[in-house]
């Protein structure tokens, strides 16, 4: 058996980066910055008032209160034509541009208005609601290094700065298929003897779509040379990475294997996980294929554990791998010491705010439903066979809380 370090590091060695293109902020989402963004000009562009309120000077509102005539109104948007002389005030709205001679802004609730004047209640130090240029970011700065893959808040950044065609790698195009005589489309009203619903292709194709891939779906590509090779072929020729699900065990039927070797250089791994254990990688014609075992839970974990940290250094992120963090074990695990095992949790808040693991539900590698009433991984490494109550474990959070199907597998 290979570790899956070893088998990680070999597959993440044959992946080229997408070529890199311009492309507007709205197609940029979940994409990747090929190149750095600099800054240039400062953030916020100019000094500009934090509240609603009125431009002063600081040492005229020490003693309060205090009425001052009112020389404009600065809407946002505007610019103030007078500066602010001791002893006067402008009005100011949030966002508008500071006006010369002002240091302060005193907000609103804070004021009573005049006829053309203003009583100051609550005095302000210098600098109070004001936000001075390049507060946020200074011109010249890199706001975004090469290798960031763009969420909400980066979008909104590189907007803030003009980068509105950020280069990036290009968005992948990737096949998917199942494969097995015995699957058969989900649609399928009633099951014949033999015969289940293919969960795999709904598995994988949302998961790569979350990763931000385009998905051709071949379908579900029964165990018959042919029509595996015919697929297989047409659809490394059309996409930046192939991924399969089922036929690549050390008993299945071995028509896969003979096909995928007749296409391209494709090795069959047993790697030292739980689940997931076979795997199936190698190249068609340049095309990386990704042959994942047939179980729901094995796709799962091997497309976490492979696929998604392979299309990210594709697509050139910097970041391949979901962080891990340390949790508790509220209960005990017993798993295979000659394998890194990747337990179904469910994670709650324990007493002093750490996050506590419980198993959401029986653990073969069939059982989707545990899978769905998962919350993350706990991730139990070569070595350790038994994990206690209360001992420490990593863990791997693939999703937040909230999408929690079943409440009850958490406990309290
Ligand atoms: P295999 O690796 O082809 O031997 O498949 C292992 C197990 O996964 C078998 O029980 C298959 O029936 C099941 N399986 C294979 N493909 C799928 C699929 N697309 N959806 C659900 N189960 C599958
Ligand atoms: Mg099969």
């Amino acid at each position: 058996m290979r570790p899956l370090e070893d088998a990680q590091a070999e597959v993440l060695d044959a992946m080229r980066p997408l070529p890199v293109m311009e492309v507007t902020l709205r197609e940029a989402a979940g994409l990747v910055l090929a190149a750095p963004v600099v800054a240039a000009h400062d953030i916020p562009p100019f000094p500009n008032s934090a509240m609603d309120g009125y431009a002063v000077r600081a040492t005229d509102v020490a003693d309060t209160p205090v009425t001052l005539p009112v020389l404009e109104d600065v809407p946002a948007g505007s610019v103030p034509t007078m500066t602010v002389e001791a002893g006067t005030a402008t009005k100011i709205m949030t966002g508008a541009p500071m006006p010369l001679g002002a240091d302060t802004v005193v907000k609103v609730e804070d004021t009573e208005p005049g006829d053309g004047s203003v009583t100051i209640l609550a005095g302000a130090a210098p600098g109070t609601s004001v936000r001075p240029a390049g507060g946020d970011i200074a011109a010249g700065s890199v706001v975004l290094d090469a290798g960031v893959r763009l969420g909400p808040a980066h979008l909104g950044l590189l907007a803030s700065v003009g980068e509105a065609h950020p280069a990036v790698h290009r968005r992948p195009t990737v096949a998917l298929m199942s494969t097995g005589d015995e699957i058969v489309p989900p649609e399928t009203s009633a099951l014949e003897p033999g015969k289940i619903r293919d969960s795999n292709r709904f598995i994988l194709r949302a998961l790569l779509e979350e990763l931000g891939a385009v998905v051709v779906d071949h379908g579900i590509v029964p165990d018959d040379a042919s029509a595996l090779n015919q697929t297989l072929g047409h659809a490394a020729r059309n996409a930046d990475a192939v991924v399969t699900s089922g036929g690549v065990s050390m008993g299945e039927y071995d028509l896969i294997k003979q096909e995928l070797r007749k296409l391209g250089s494709v090795e069959f791994w047993r790697v030292a996980m739980q689940p997931a254990k076979p795997f199936a990688f190698g190249s068609l014609g340049g095309t990386p294929l990704f042959g994942l075992p047939g179980n729901p839970v094995s796709v799962f974990v091997a497309f976490e554990q492979f696929v998604r940290p392979a299309l990210l250094q594709m697509m050139g992120s910097r970041r391949l791998f979901r962080p891990r963090l340390a949790g508790v074990a509220r209960e005990d695990m017993r798993t295979d010491p000659a394998k890194i095992v990747f337990v179904r949790v469910a994670i709650s808040p324990g007493s002093d705010g750490s996050p506590e693991a419980r198993g959401s539900g029986a653990q073969g590698s069939n059982i989707i439903s545990a899978l769905a009433a998962a919350d993350a991984f706990a991730v139990v490494p070569v070595g350790t066979g038994t994990v206690s109550a209360g001992d420490t474990v990593e863990l791997e959070l693939f999703r937040s809380a909230e999408a929690r199907t079943r409440m009850e597998a958490i406990g309290g």
